[in-house]
């Protein structure tokens, strides 16, 4: 097995008339079954809750997409027990019927796609095409990671004469996947599919704000056939229920993607050894960036301008790669900022369900009071070059551009996860790598430039784990571009990548003499 014979999924091609309307047929079907009620599933039933909080959809707050049982620190210890009781039936099934539950999830995904697409333009406020991408991903895990599986799954034999050697992968238990709502889809189903293939009992405890989508990922893997407490979904309130888990003593393994802070308060809580607990929880944490391009004198401007507005602005810079610095050379400094505003300018700003849409809203209020105050703060610090109108019935941002702005400046530094771009000039190379360097993340970077000697030194300095030259900085493809940063971006865990399942698994030896 190579990666090179792994074969991606092919997006939704928009310019097909026959797709375009039936991305819209289902997008209309949709939005006649909004407003229902998505329950936790526990031990194979889905259970009523106490709590039911209301998803909105964020390009039109006054619509329910549908409403959430959140479960309790009871329901929560329910699903542990299930998941307990089931661990030793799921980890004696072959890796080949785990992979084959794996690939067939995928083909339900395909079959779904423009639905499941729907739902997420509705839910997290994603213009289709970039939710399209979003299912490909989501599906290429699933065949990945099968096929990584049973590559791992052969082991390794280092026998001699008399004595046989065997290196085998064992699950560590029951994993507790914490997802973010950005990439709702793509990203809580990889990491529950990888912990789930590799032989762990696995919870899904997806964000908030995004559990109608994670409601549909459990749909679809109790269509595929996996067991009942195999996989769980618990939806709750991260800081109580999601806390009350990442703190339980049966917990061997934690994959959470989101912000650092949260990820930082969940690597320390799992290295405290709680009563009974006989193992260390591993911690696969995935977190924040402050990902920056940088443009040189050498660059060709209508790709960087190009590329600046679409890895800034996709998903009105909700992507943890999306670029939220421009670190431009001096003497393209001017020419840059006035064609990168020009061009931000003729983006169109509304709801994701309109074709026409470019930049849709943020996740939700609290987010959008957020960024609202970070432009404030930046526009003490630095000069405003542009701030586009926002939508009005939905939680908008608009696309927002300061120039001027200093390394040591609030928007230089701190992840503001919206719409706002920090332009920054600088007198040469080395000073362009140092100001990019000059955070505590290492998540995306890019590089626009036709000079071979800054190519090979921006790739030996450059401090990233994912890093794109000559191009866009977001939209990571499976087996191709393994994702995921270093420093305080993250442990170094690059889902979609070879190294990725082995963090769900313990290695054992067995010698022996014959
Ligand atoms: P977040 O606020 O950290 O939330 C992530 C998840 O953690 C949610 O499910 C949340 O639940 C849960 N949570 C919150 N507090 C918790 C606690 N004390 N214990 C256990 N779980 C807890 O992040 P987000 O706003 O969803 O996502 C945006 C962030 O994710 C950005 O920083 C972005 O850069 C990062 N991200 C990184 C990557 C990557 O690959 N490096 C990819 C995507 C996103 P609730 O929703 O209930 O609070």
């Amino acid at each position: 097995h190579t990666d090179e014979d792994f074969v991606n999924t092919a997006d939704t091609d928009y310019s097909r008339q026959v797709l375009r309307k039936k991305a819209q047929q289902a997008l209309a079907k949709v939005k006649d079954s909004l407003g229902k009620t998505y329950l936790p599933l526990i031990n194979g039933e889905y259970v009523q809750t106490d709590v039911i909080i209301d998803s909105l959809n964020p390009s039109k707050s006054s619509q329910v997409v549908g409403q959430i049982g959140l479960i309790s620190v009871e329901q929560a210890e329910q699903a542990l027990n299930a998941a307990k009781e089931a661990f030793t039936g799921w980890k004696r099934t072959p890796a080949t019927e785990r992979a084959r539950i794996l690939r067939k999830a995928g083909d339900l995904m395909e079959e779904r796609r423009h639905e499941l697409c729907a739902w997420i333009c509705l839910e997290v406020g994603k213009i289709l095409q970039q939710a399209d991408a979003e299912v490909s991903e989501a599906i290429d895990f699933c065949r990945y990671y099968a096929d990584e599986m049973e590559r791992l799954d052969k082991g390794y034999n280092y026998d001699v004469a008399g004595e046989t050697n065997r290196y085998h992968y064992q699950p560590r238990g029951i994993a507790l996947v914490i997802s973010p709502w950005n990439f709702p889809f793509a990203i809580a189903t990889g990491m529950t599919v990888a912990a789930l293939v590799t032989g762990n009992c696995t919870l899904l405890k997806p964000a908030e704000t995004s559990t109608v989508i994670a409601a549909k990922i459990a749909e679809i893997l109790v269509d595929a056939g996996i067991p009942k407490g195999v996989f769980q979904l618990v939806p709750g309130k991260g800081s109580k229920v999601g806390a009350y888990m990442v703190n339980h003593p049966d917990v061997h393994l934690i994959a959470f993607t989101g912000s650092r802070e949260v990820g930082c308060r969940i690597y320390a809580d799992a290295a405290i050894l709680q009563p009974g607990q006989k193992h260390l929880k591993r911690v696969i944490a995935e977190m924040g960036g402050k990902n920056a391009i940088i443009v040189d004198e050498s660059a060709d401007l209508d790709q960087a301008v190009a590329g600046a507005v679409f890895s800034a602005f996709g998903y009105s810079g909700q992507k943890c790669s999306a670029a939220s610095r421009i670190i431009v050379l001096d003497p393209v400094y001017d020419a840059f900022l006035e064609r990168f505003v020009d061009a931000t300018k003729s983006l169109n700003v509304g709801p994701t369900d309109e074709p026409s849409t470019q930049v849709g809203p943020v996740i939700d209020a609290t987010a959008q009071k957020r960024i609202l105050e970070y432009i404030e703060t930046a526009k003490q610090e630095s000069t405003l070059a542009l701030q586009m109108e926002a939508v009005d019935n939905g939680f908008y941002v608009g696309p927002t551009i300061f120039g001027d702005v200093l390394p040591n400046h609030t928007i230089a530094q701190e992840e503001i996860f919206g719409p706002v771009v920090a332009v920054m000039r600088v007198k040469n190379f080395d000073e362009a790598l140092e100001v990019a360097n000059g955070t505590d993340y290492a998540l995306t970077g890019g590089l626009y430039s036709r000079s071979p000697e800054h190519i090979e030194q921006a790739q030996k300095e450059f401090e990233v784990g994912n890093l794109y030259i000559n191009r866009t900085i977001t939209g990571a493809i499976v087996a191709r571009q393994p994702f995921g940063g270093f420093k305080l971006s993250g442990v170094g865990s690059k889902a979609g990548g070879p190294d990725y399942l082995l963090q769900f698994l313990e290695p054992r030896h067995i010698s022996e003499n014959i």
